[in-house]
């Protein structure tokens, strides 16, 4: 068990980081650059690009990583770009205009950090317009005048779709246009397209898709451009058992954004029900990244009629790759792991800590937790 989450751990370190170098290279090999414009510049002066390509009089708005931290939607992305060159997205190019921006937040993609260089959170940012990169965005939706907007993120591995013990492998949220949660015109399409996606999801990942929480806050950029009448659609990659690569969520995210255009260019948007969308199951926080159980707890320390403690990965930057610390999160058995340790096989618990050598710095906070107490 041990080595096997190991392997998992190192497996981590190779892909999350996408760089603007690391991406462009990537898009070149693609033989995708041809299409590529800078649309503007980052805080420190990074360029932004843009990717346009279609005919059609839907015009699609798509953007990735406005946090620098989540980059498997862009690879979604790029797989997406490669799929409109092939003869199969013929009638979605019909249909559709895409301008794509894979990377708004470049700055953040190089320190691998949600928020952008000076400390903002973009997707907090769209009523103060405080950064080159949020007003950027603003300015191309002026301009551009999309008929949909994609909005594509990843999220956290805490996340199970509905009360269960599945991971939300990928989740979507059709953002409201304002406090009472109406479903306005362009809400009930961003609503539908939802629902198409989850259809089509289905087989592939069962009851793992999620939705997310509706509270309405008008300086989140898709609340902003509901508000505005423009469906959007929030898109966040998530994970799948034993998947920290993400290739699953990826593949989830390329299945959802051809379903979702196919929908739009064929006009068959409205053989889609707003009444099938509550029924996807809300996200909720109930997974963590490993479970030690059956462990035996101190008498008088925080383990005391305890017998299972919770950690979570924080991904750190450093020297180019990322390195997963573990940190000791809860003790609350109502959260369930995504990896289980069973404390029993080891005689213990300072052996278990020292032999899975990426959490040894558990023992010590266990230890620590236990003499606070
Ligand atoms: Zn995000």
């Amino acid at each position: 068990m041990f080595t096997f989450v190991h392997m998992k751990i190192k497996d981590l370190n190779q892909n999350r980081l996408l760089t603007p170098s690391m991406l462009y290279k990537y898009i070149d090999g693609k033989d995708l650059l041809s299409n590529l414009k800078i649309l503007g510049t980052s805080a420190e002066a990074r360029p932004i690009y843009g990717y346009r390509v279609g005919k059609g009089a839907n015009k699609i708005l798509v953007w990735s990583q406005m946090h620098g931290n989540e980059s498997t939607t862009t690879k979604a992305l790029i797989d997406f770009w490669s799929f409109l060159k092939t003869d199969q997205a013929e009638e979605i190019l019909k249909g559709c205009t895409f301008l794509m921006i894979p990377q708004l937040n470049p700055d953040g993609s190089e320190a691998y950090t949600r928020l952008n260089a000076n400390g903002v959170d973009l997707n907090r940012d769209f009523i103060d317009l405080s950064q080159p990169e949020s007003r950027l965005l603003r300015e191309i939706y002026d301009d551009f005048k999309p008929s949909y907007c994609f909005n594509l993120h990843g999220q956290r591995t805490i996340f199970s779709a509905g009360n269960t013990s599945i991971p939300a492998t990928i989740s979507f949220l059709a953002p409201s246009a304002d406090l009472e949660r109406s479903i306005t015109p362009a809400r009930a399409l961003a609503m539908k397209l939802i629902v198409a996606a989850n259809n089509k999801l289905q087989s592939f990942l069962p009851n793992a898709v999620g939705r997310y929480d509706d509270g309405f806050n008008i300086n989140c950029a898709g609340d902003y451009f509901t508000a505005q009448g423009t469906p959007t659609v929030l898109f966040e990659a998530g994970h799948y058992p034993q998947d920290y690569n993400r290739k699953t969520s990826r593949k989830a995210v390329f299945d959802a954004l051809i379903e979702m255009c196919e929908v739009i260019s064929f006009n068959k948007i409205n053989s889609f029900s707003v009444h099938d969308y509550p029924k996807i199951p809300e996200n909720q926080k109930n997974l963590r990244d490993i479970e030690i159980y059956n462990l035996k707890g101190t008498s008088n320390g925080i383990l005391s009629n305890k017998n299972k403690v919770f950690v979570q990965f924080k991904e750190e930057l450093k020297d180019g790759v990322i390195f997963w610390s573990p940190y000791f999160d809860s003790l609350n058995e109502e959260h369930e792991g995504l990896n289980k340790i069973n404390a029993l096989n080891h005689t213990d618990l300072k052996n278990i800590l020292v032999d899975f050598d990426t959490i040894k710095n558990l023992t010590k906070m266990i230890s620590l937790l236990s003499l606070h107490e």
